[in-house]
């Protein structure tokens, strides 16, 4: 069924705490963690709690759920002291865009100059 915890999802794992992350905040709904690559001085992965591939999806089953990944994004944002320098909230979608793990995450980067368009 939509939504419910996959046992071969990396980002279902870290839900489940099966997998450590360093959490930066935790909603009922949301979980936002360190990228354990990052990209830019902050790299916070903002992820719902319930499992859908990817960011599109997650909107048309769960348009609240998208909404408290928005909220929380936000909130990273100001909590890591980049939201008044500027900061970017990216939702990689299918292989050929970048997307690594097919759990519906943003991306929220910041702490550095960022180019746009983005390579
Ligand atoms: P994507 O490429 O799908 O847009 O983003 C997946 C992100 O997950 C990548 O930036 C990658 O560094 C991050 N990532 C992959 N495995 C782990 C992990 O085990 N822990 C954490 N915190 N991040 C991970
Ligand atoms: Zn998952």
């Amino acid at each position: 069924m939509a939504g419910e915890p996959q046992a071969d999802c990396l980002f279902c794992k870290i839900v489940a705490k099966e997998v450590p992350a360093t959490v930066v905040r935790e909603t009922a709904t949301t979980l936002a963690f360190r990228d354990i690559n990052p990209q830019a001085p902050t790299h916070v992965l903002v992820i719902p709690k319930s499992h859908h591939p990817d960011a599109g999806s997650l909107a048309a089953a769960e348009p609240q759920a998208a909404a408290d990944v928005l909220r929380e994004a936000g909130l990273v944002a100001v909590d890591e002291k980049i939201a008044d320098s500027g900061y970017r909230i990216v939702f990689n979608t299918g292989s050929g865009a970048g997307q690594t793990v097919f759990h519906a995450h943003a991306h929220v980067l910041g702490g550095r100059g960022l180019n746009w368009p983005p390579g």
